[in-house]
């Protein structure tokens, strides 16, 4: 199969770590809405969650296409690696355009573990996928940034001691370029709460632990602004086509998850004295959704592929997240269909991945703006907005 090929030992050491964290687990922190800390700091100390840190910093310089076996293994394995995948690409703000004082303080404690950079805060209430719009605003001030303001669905907050925090620091109609004018800060959470930061939790169908943010002028040291002021939308820019890369690589696991349920259940399952399996009813849904994520899965390594080559991956990505995530939803459909009423019982696991997976058809970037990327800037057509 397409991307199986590839890094085959770090996929092995993933599903040898995985099956330590069986349905079990992951159902118990679903029905509690709990954080997986065990599963994390598992990933951590094996060093798969510093895979893209450069050597020199303490990570192991893997290419995006390692990362992507890595995230794709948790969630073959039934896990969920929502809780932690961040941090891959997150980190990817601060290598790329952090100072050397930046990398240097930060990196190698994010690649021992001992710090952790899972919280990237873009979207707002009122700007929703229009980022030129936030309206979270940081005005210097001596030495440091003041800021305030509002997010929203920014994931992890609770269980991350940084933030890659994207704030406005000149009004967008006062910028030549809607995209100009918004800075990139990074924020020590545990400075910055009930300082100035309040975090809430947003309960959703999942398990995700994901909040909203007020922000009532909090002080973020002026040290702590990641490239140059105003040009923060491009240090975020680069590492967008990553996440979308590594939550397609997921959409993969989780797609074959659902098929490798479907295909066991239906050899076993006997109804009208035969399995149900010999029906073509169920077989050819399920070779269906195969046959897409085959497809997909070339695409996301294709993207991985041009990612790692420091080629332009913008189009790629993008389709390889909108293919990838619609091959999981086509998978989790037909394997609940398959599971007749057990696909709806929790302890098969069918129904949890089948709410975490629906997650990604909207986030980080939902189906209709991919279409619209690739409709107006691969194809040509007019822009609409
Ligand atoms: C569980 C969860 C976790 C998240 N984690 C994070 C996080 O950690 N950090 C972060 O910054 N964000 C996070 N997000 C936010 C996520 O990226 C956004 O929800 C997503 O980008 C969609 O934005 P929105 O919700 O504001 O939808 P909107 O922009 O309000 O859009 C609503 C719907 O309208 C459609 N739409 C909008 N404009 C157009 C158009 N012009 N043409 C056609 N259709 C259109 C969209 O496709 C969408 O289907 C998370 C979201 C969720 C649900």
């Amino acid at each position: 199969m397409a991307s199986e090929k590839t890094y085959p030992e770090i996929r092995d050491a993933v599903a040898r770590l995985c099956a330590r964290f069986p349905g079990e687990y992951w159902r118990t922190l679903d029905a509690e809405k709990a954080y997986p800390s065990e599963f994390v700091q598992a990933l951590t100390d094996a060093g798969y969650l510093s895979i893209l840190i450069p050597e020199a910093f303490g990570g192991s310089g893997m290419p995006l296409g390692a990362a992507c076996a890595v995230l794709e293994e948790i969630q073959r394995s039934g896990g969920n690696a929502g809780a932690c995948h961040a941090q891959m690409y997150t980190m990817g703000t601060l290598l790329r355009h952090g100072s050397k004082e930046q990398k240097k303080r930060y990196l190698p404690r994010i690649a021992d573990g001992s710090l952790r950079l899972q919280a990237f805060g873009v979207t707002e209430p009122t700007s929703g996928t229009d980022t030129s719009r936030i309206r979270t605003f940081a005005v210097r001030d001596g030495d440091d940034y003041v800021v305030n303001g509002q997010k929203v669905w920014i994931s992890r907050t609770e269980h991350s001691d940084l933030m890659i925090l994207l704030v406005r620091t000149t009004p967008r109609e006062d910028c030549a370029k809607h995209t100009d004018g918004m800075s990139v800060l990074l924020v020590e959470m545990r400075e910055a709460v009930d300082k100035g930061l309040t975090i809430r939790p947003i309960d959703t169908m999942m398990n995700h632990a994901t909040t909203e943010l007020f922000f009532d002028d909090l002080r973020v040291p002026a040290q702590n602004l990641i490239g140059q002021e105003g040009e923060g939308f491009r240090c975020i820019l680069d590492g967008m086509n990553a996440e979308r890369i590594l939550i397609a690589a997921e959409c993969i696991g989780d797609a074959r998850w659902f098929t490798g349920k479907s295909t066991r259940y239906a050899c076993e399952r006997e109804v009208f004295g035969r399995a149900i399996g010999e029906n073509q009813g169920i077989q050819f849904p399920v070779a269906r959704a195969h046959i897409q994520t085959e497809a997909a899965a070339l695409m996301v390594q294709h993207a991985a592929d041009l990612y790692d080559a420091g080629k332009p991956a913008g189009a790629e990505a993008n389709m390889a997240k909108l293919l990838a995530s619609e091959a999981a939803w086509a998978a989790a459909e037909q394997c609940v269909q398959t599971h007749g009423g057990y696909g709806f019982a929790a302890e098969y696991d069918i129904e949890r991945k089948f709410r975490e997976t629906r997650l990604y058809q909207v986030a980080p970037i939902s189906t209709n703006l991919i279409l619209s990327f690739i409709a107006t800037r691969e194809l040509g057509m007019p822009r609409s907005f």
